[in-house]
C-alpha cells in the first residue's frame, strides 16, 4: 500500500504514522523530519531549509521532490510507503504521480481553532520523533525513549499561524485534487489518538 498522510500541522499526522508503521510495516517518510534531520547535520539541504522553515514556509518543490524521489527509490519502499507531509502543493501532487501510485491519501481533520492549541504546546522528542503535548507532561519534559523534549523552533505562536495559512493556500487544495482522484480517505481528527486510528484502520478495510 502506498500511503499520504494529509491534514494541517498538528492534526496528528506523525502521531498517526508512528502506529500506523507499527501495524503495516511499511517505511515512515516524513519530509519535515528528512530536513529536520539535514538541519541537525548542517548539511547544505539542511542549511537551505532551514531558512524557509524558520519563516514558516515551504521549502522549494525542486529540492523537496527531489529528496522524495530519491528517497522512493531506496529499496524498502518497494512494497509500500507511508508518506507524512508530503505532498504539500499541487506541483508536488502532480510530480509524486509520474514517480508512484498511490492508494489512499487519508486526511485528517482537525478544527483550526486546536491547531493553535496543539502546536505551541507540543514538546516533540529529537531521538525517536514522538510527539507530546506540555497539557499532559505535568512538568516532566523526558521521552518515553529516555531524552530530552524540545520545543520546536517553528512551534513558536508567530511560525505556527504562517504554516496555518501556508497550509490553508497552498496545501488545503491537495484534498480536492485526491477527491477527483477517487484516493481521499476524511477521518475526524478531533477525538483521541486511539480513536483516530481506529477509524483509519477502519476505512483502510
Ligand atoms: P512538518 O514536520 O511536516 O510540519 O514540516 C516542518 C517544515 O518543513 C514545514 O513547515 C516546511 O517548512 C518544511 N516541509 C516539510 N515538508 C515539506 C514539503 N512537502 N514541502 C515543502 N516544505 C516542507
Amino acid at each position: 500500500m502506498n500511503i499520504i498522510l494529509l491534514g494541517a500541522p498538528g492534526a496528528g499526522k506523525g502521531t498517526q504514522a508512528a502506529y500506523l508503521v507499527q501495524k503495516y510495516g511499511f517505511p515512515h517518510i516524513s519530509t519535515g523530519d528528512i530536513f529536520r534531520s539535514n538541519i541537525k547535520q548542517r548539511t547544505e539541504i539542511g542549511v537551505l531549509a532551514k531558512s524557509f522553515i524558520d519563516k514558516g514556509q515551504l521549502v522549494p518543490d525542486e529540492v523537496t521532490c527531489k529528496i522524495v524521489e530519491l528517497r522512493l527509490a531506496e529499496d524498502d519502499c518497494k512494497n509500500g510507503f507511508l508518506l507524512d507531509g508530503f505532498p504539500r502543493t499541487v506541483n508536488q501532487a502532480e510530480a509524486l504521480s509520474k514517480i508512484a501510485d498511490i492508494d489512499y491519501v487519508i486526511d485528517i481533520e482537525i478544527p483550526f481553532a486546536r491547531l493553535l492549541h496543539r502546536l505551541t504546546g507540543r514538546r516533540v522528542c529529537p531521538k525517536c520523533n514522538a510527539s507530546y503535548h506540555v497539557d499532559f507532561l505535568n512538568g516532566n519534559n523526558v521521552c518515553e525513549c529516555g531524552a530530552e523534549l524540545i520545543h520546536r523552533d517553528d512551534d513558536t505562536e508567530e511560525t505556527v499561524s504562517k504554516r496555518i495559512n501556508v497550509y490553508t493556500n497552498q496545501t488545503q487544495p491537495l484534498i480536492d485534487y485526491y477527491k477527483q482522484r477517487g484516493k481521499l480517505i476524511s477521518v475526524n481528527g478531533d477525538q483521541s489518538v486511539e480513536e483516530v486510528f481506529a477509524e483509519i484502520v477502519a476505512k483502510l478495510g
